[in-house]
């Protein structure tokens, strides 16, 4: 795909230097901030097209993990040189200069800037009034069980699959998965948004002790949330093969509806084994997701009839 072809090219340049690159960044995992660039190195021609050119926000740890995080979306005075940066319309009226990949140095330099975490919004920075992807992020309350939450995202497809949609597979490296509708042509913002609320709405008045489509903690116990709301302009989800700061190092993984069966958890895979899956890897679990064209006017059409 075109995505990928331009990432290929993108990586060559190895310009950046890795200050402190011995400080662990993971306590007593003996993971460093050289292992956090070489792991983005690894997988960067996996992971940039699903940042490139998107807005994009970092969550940077500039004393490891356990220590303070900074959830960053603009670029910081003083000025990233590999990053791109542009002055988005906030929906207030104002604006503010978010920051995106456009290319590997952009990756290393924010890895540089102590980022570990990178979460891509669902829109281009050239068109970001429209997504071109819809998440859902199943959240599991407590006492759900993992056979629970499989079986929660399998219903999900099938839900979209009678919609006409296809979706997609990834686990957060947290404690729930993501299902990921691509849309070609991208749709507005307001569409999106009310189209992710209906639809966490149907599967919870569908299923209503499977799930529930408020994000009140007290009434999500023994539930799973359907987290409609990463689906807003300037809202953001996790990205493919991104490092989480969290014990362990995992990472958020795609994967193809194949593989959920054997899925042992949301974590499963973490900087090394994604690494060794990767070496391993001859197709993208994600395969044709820039190919599939689809879009909400003709699933809306189909509700309201
Ligand atoms: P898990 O499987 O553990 O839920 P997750 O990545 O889905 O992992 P959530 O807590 O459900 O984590 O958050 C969903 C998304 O919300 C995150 O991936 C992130 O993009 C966004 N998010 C998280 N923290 C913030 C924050 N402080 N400000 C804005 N958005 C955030
Ligand atoms: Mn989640
Ligand atoms: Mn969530």
């Amino acid at each position: 795909t075109p995505a990928r072809k331009n990432a290929k090219r993108a990586t060559r340049s190895e310009a950046i230097t890795i200050t402190h690159p011995d400080r662990e960044v993971y306590p007593g995992e003996g993971i460093t901030k050289q292992d956090v660039a070489d792991y983005y190195r690894a997988v960067m021609d996996w992971f940039l097209p699903g940042v490139l050119n998107r807005p994009t926000s970092v969550i940077r740890w500039p004393n490891g993990i356990g220590k303070p995080s900074f959830f960053q979306k603009h670029i910081p005075t003083g000025g990233l040189k590999h990053v791109g940066s542009a002055r988005l319309k906030e929906e207030t009226g104002a604006s503010a200069v978010y920051l995106y990949p456009e290319s590997a140095d952009s990756i290393i330099e924010l890895v540089q800037f102590n980022a570990i975490e990178f979460h891509p919004w669902g829109a281009h920075v050239d068109n970001p009034d429209c997504a071109d992807r819809v998440v859902f992020d199943l959240d599991p309350g407590e006492d759900v069980s993992w056979t629970r939450v499989k079986a929660a995202a399998r219903l999900m497809r099938q839900l979209l699959d009678q919609l006409g949609l296809e979706c997609f597979l990834r686990t957060t490296g947290g404690k729930g998965l993501h299902v990921v509708v691509p849309l070609k042509p991208a749709s507005p913002w307001k569409i999106v948004k009310q189209f992710a609320q209906s639809f966490a709405q149907v599967l919870e008045s569908m299923h209503p002790l499977e799930f529930i489509a408020v994000s009140s903690k007290a009434r999500r116990a023994g539930k799973i949330y359907v987290d409609y709301l990463r689906n807003g302009r300037g809202a953001t989800a996790v990205a493919s093969y991104s490092l989480r700061g969290r014990p362990g190092a995992p990472v958020a993984m795609p994967l193809r509806w194949s593989e959920l069966g054997k899925l042992k958890s949301a974590s499963q895979f973490n900087i090394k084994t994604a690494v060794a899956r990767l070496k391993r890897q001859r197709s993208d679990p994600w395969e044709g997701i820039d190919k599939v064209r689809q879009s909400l006017g003709a699933v809306i059409k189909a509700l309201s009839s």
